[in-house]
C-alpha cells in the first residue's frame, strides 16, 4: 500500500514537473539574459583608453604612442575625452586663422632703423654679410619681435647660401624663444623655425624633429595644422602614422561638435554609419567613444560562440531596433531584457520548441515507466513474499500434524501390544484361540510400526541427501508376487482379498528392487487402509514395449478430484486431522512419487468418490529409460 501511494505521488509530481518545465525554461532564459548583460556584452566592449594626463596640452611630446592606443581597437570609431567639468581635452580646440601682423618701424630708434634697412637690403640680395649686419642690429637691443624676425630672415639667407650650420643655430634660437611672437604673416615664428629645421636638417636628425613638430600640430592645432601635417608625411617614412592621427583627429573633432550640438542618444548616425555611444571613465576625465555597430556585432558574435550555455537556447541582441546578433530561425522568445547603461536589448530564444517539448515528454515517460516498474516490482515482491509466507505456514501446520500423527501412530499400537503382552504374561488369556489372535495382532502391529518407522527414516534420508539406489536387473513378476503374499495377511482380518494380475511378456527391468518394493508396499497399504471390509484389492503388472506398468486398485471411498495433485505432497493428508478415520502420517504417496521419479517413471491416480481408486506407476524400460549409474547418488 505505501509503495502504491508513493508511486501515485511520484506520478502526480511528474505531471506537476511537466507543467513546471516551461516555467523553468523561462527562468533559465532570464539567467542567460542576465549573464549576457553582465558578462558577455561588457567583455565584447572591452578596450583600453589612455589616461587624460597623456593627452593634455601639458603632455610630454611626442604623443604618438598615446594616439596609437586609440587606433588599437576596431571598436573605437572616434573618441572624445572630456575633463570632470565636461570641457573637451581631446581633440584640442583649433585656434583662429592667422591674420597678418605688420611690423611697426616706428617702434625702432633712428640708429636701429638704419640697421633694419641695411638688414632688409642684405636679405633681399642674399648678401654674405647678412650675419654681420644682424650682429650689429642685435647689439642695439631692438624690441624682441624685431630681433626674432631679423634672426629668422638672416637664417633663411644662410639656408639659401648653403651655410646650414649657422642657419640651424639661428633657427634653434628662434624655436626656443621664451614667448610666442608672430611673423608678419600672423603665423607664430616658432612654427616657422621648426618647419625650416625639419626641412633642412640632415636625414639622421630629421625624424625626431618631425615627430615633435607633428605632435605639436596635433595637440596645439591651428586651422592650418592638417594641411601642414599632410605636407610633413611625405618627408620621412616614419611619418606614416601621423596620417592616421590626422584622420582620427578630424573624426574626433566631428564627434566633439556632434556631442556639443545636443544630448547624445545611445545610437548615433555618425560618419554615415550607425554608432553606439559609450562612455569610459579614466583618470582625470571621461572618454566618449563612438563604436561602429558593425564592429560591435562582429565582437558580439565572437563572444557568443565562446559562451557556454545549454544547447536549447540562443540569444539575439539589438540596439534601438538595429540587430547586432540575429535571433534563431523558428525560435520562440522566452524573455527580453534591456541593459542598464547601454541602449541594448537582449532576447533569449528557445531554439527548437518542438524538440524541447519532445525531449521533455520523453523524459516524463521514462520516469513514469520507472515509477510504474518500481511499483510493479514492489507488488510482485509482496505477492511472492505473501505466497512464501502462506506456504511456510502450511508447511509448519503440516509438520505439526505430522508430529501428532506419528505420535498417534506409535502410541496406539504400543499401548495395545503392551496390554496384550501383559495379559499373555500373566496367563490370563481366556482361550488358546484368543492367545493365537493376540499373538497375530501383536505381530501385525509390530509390522505396521516398522512400516511407519521405515517411511519416516526413508524420508529423513532423502531430506538429508543420504539416499542411495542400487540399480540392477530385477525380476518384477517375482517382486510383485512376493510383496502381495506378504501384504495379504494385512487385509485378512477384515476379509479383504489381495489379488495380483500379470499381463504381457515378463522381462527383467533395471531397478532398485528394495525401492520398488517399498513403493508397492505403500500403495497396497493405502488400498488396504481405505478398502471396505470384504472387498477386493487388485495389484496389476503389465509389460508393454518401452514401459512396465504397476498398479493397485481398491473399491474404497475414492479421492475428490481437487485433491489428486496434493495427495503426493509430503505430510499432506485428505480431510481434517480430527475427523480422519484411517491411520497414517502423510508420507506414503510422497515416497511413492519420489521413488517412481528416481526410476525415471511417474505416478498417476484415477479415483472417483464412492467408487474407488487406482494408483498407476509407469517405469520406462531400456529403450526409453534413462537409468542413472548404480554408483551415482540420486537427487533427493
Ligand atoms: P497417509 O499416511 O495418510 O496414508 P499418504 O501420503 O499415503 O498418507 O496418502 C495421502 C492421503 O491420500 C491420505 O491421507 C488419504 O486420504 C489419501 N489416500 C491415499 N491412498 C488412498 C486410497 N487408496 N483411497 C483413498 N484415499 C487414499
Amino acid at each position: 500500500m505505501p509503495a502504491l501511494v508513493l508511486a501515485a505521488a511520484g506520478l502526480y509530481s511528474l505531471r506537476q514537473d511537466d507543467a513546471l518545465a516551461r516555467h523553468q525554461a523561462v527562468e533559465q532564459a532570464e539567467r542567460i539574459a542576465g549573464d549576457v548583460s553582465r558578462r558577455m556584452i561588457p567583455d565584447a566592449l572591452r578596450f583600453d583608453m589612455p589616461e587624460a594626463a597623456t593627452l593634455g596640452r601639458t603632455a610630454s611630446i611626442p604623443i604618438v604612442e598615446t594616439l596609437r592606443k586609440l587606433q588599437n581597437s576596431p571598436l573605437i570609431g572616434a573618441a572624445v575625452l572630456t575633463d570632470p567639468e565636461g570641457k573637451v581635452i581631446y581633440p584640442p580646440e583649433r585656434g583662429p586663422l592667422p591674420s597678418p601682423a605688420p611690423l611697426d618701424e616706428g617702434e625702432l630708434s633712428p640708429a636701429q632703423q638704419d640697421e633694419w634697412l641695411a638688414l632688409e637690403a642684405a636679405w633681399q640680395k642674399d648678401s654674405p654679410s647678412a650675419g654681420r649686419v644682424l650682429s650689429t642690429f642685435l647689439a642695439l637691443h631692438p624690441p624682441d619681435r624685431f630681433a626674432m624676425v631679423a634672426r629668422f630672415r638672416v637664417a633663411m639667407v644662410l639656408v639659401r647660401t648653403n651655410r646650414s650650420a649657422e642657419a640651424t643655430a639661428l633657427l634653434q634660437a628662434v624655436r626656443d624663444m621664451p614667448e610666442e611672437l608672430m611673423a608678419e604673416s600672423g603665423v607664430p615664428l616658432r612654427w616657422l623655425a621648426e618647419w625650416q629645421l625639419a626641412l633642412h636638417l640632415p636625414e639622421s636628425e630629421r625624424s625626431r624633429h618631425l615627430h615633435g613638430l607633428a605632435s605639436r600640430l596635433v595637440m596645439d592645432p591651428s586651422p592650418l595644422a592638417n594641411r601642414l601635417l599632410s605636407d610633413l608625411v611625405p618627408l620621412h617614412s616614419e611619418m606614416k602614422i601621423w596620417e592616421t592621427a590626422i584622420t582620427d583627429q578630424s573624426r574626433a573633432l566631428d564627434l566633439s561638435s556632434f556631442l556639443q550640438s545636443g544630448p547624445a542618444p545611445g545610437v548615433i548616425d555618425f560618419l554615415d554609419r550607425p554608432h553606439l555611444l559609450v562612455t569610459r571613465p579614466v583618470d582625470g576625465g571621461t572618454w566618449h567613444v563612438a563604436v561602429p555597430l558593425g564592429e560591435l556585432s562582429n565582437a558580439l558574435r565572437l563572444r557568443d560562440r565562446e559562451m557556454v550555455r545549454p544547447g536549447d537556447f540562443a540569444i539575439a541582441i539589438s540596439s534601438s531596433g538595429q540587430p547586432l546578433l540575429d535571433p534563431p530561425k523558428g525560435g520562440v522568445m522566452l524573455t527580453r531584457a534591456a541593459m542598464n547603461q547601454l541602449p541594448l536589448t537582449v532576447e533569449v530564444y528557445l531554439k527548437d520548441p518542438a524538440a524541447f517539448d519532445a525531449q521533455r515528454r520523453a523524459r516524463t515517460r521514462r520516469f513514469a515507466a520507472l515509477i510504474a516498474a518500481s511499483a510493479g516490482a514492489v507488488v510482485v515482491g509482496f505477492v511472492a513474499a505473501w505466497r512464501a509466507f502462506r506456504r511456510q505456514q502450511q508447511l509448519s501446520e503440516m509438520k505439526s500434524n505430522f508430529v501428532s500423527s506419528v505420535t498417534h501412530e506409535l502410541r496406539a499400537p504400543i499401548a495395545s501390544v503392551r496390554l496384550m503382552a501383559e495379559e499373555l504374561e500373566h496367563g490370563s488369556a481366556p482361550s488358546a484361540e484368543k492367545t493365537r489372535q493376540y499373538l497375530q495382532f501383536i505381530g501385525q502391529e509390530c509390522r505396521r510400526l516398522s512400516a511407519v518407522i521405515e517411511n519416516v527414516l526413508d524420508f529423513s534420508r532423502r531430506e538429508q541427501g543420504r539416499e542411495r539406489f542400487e540399480f540392477e536387473p530385477t525380476n518384477m513378476t517375482r517382486l510383485v508376487e512376493e510383496t502381495v503374499a506378504v501384504m495379504r495377511a494385512h487385509g485378512s482380518d477384515r476379509h479383504i482379498s489381495l489379488v495380483a494380475t500379470m499381463d504381457g511378456e515378463p522381462r527383467p527391468m533395471e531397478a532398485d528392487g528394495r525401492a520398488v518394493q517399498r513403493l508397492l508396499v505403500n500403495l497396497i497399504d493405502n488400498a488396504l487402509k481405505h478398502a471396505p471390509d470384504g472387498s477386493v484389492v487388485t495389484v496389476g503388472l503389465e509389460f508393454a514395449p518401452g514401459v512396465v506398468t504397476l498398479w493397485v486398485e481398491d473399491h474404497g471411498p475414492g479421492i475428490p478430484s481437487d485433491e489428486h495433485e496434493r495427495i503426493f505432497d509430503k505430510f499432506y493428508r485428505v480431510g481434517s486431522e480430527l475427523r480422519r478415520e484411517t491411520p497414517g502420517v502423510g508420507l506414503g504417496l510422497s515416497i511413492v512419487k519420489h521413488l517412481a521419479e528416481a526410476h525415471g517413471g511417474r505416478v498417476k491416480v484415477c479415483s472417483h468418490v464412492g467408487k474407488g481408486s487406482r494408483f498407476t506407476v509407469e517405469f520406462p524400460t531400456p529403450s526409453a529409460q534413462s537409468v542413472p549409474s548404480p554408483e551415482s547418488p540420486l537427487p533427493a
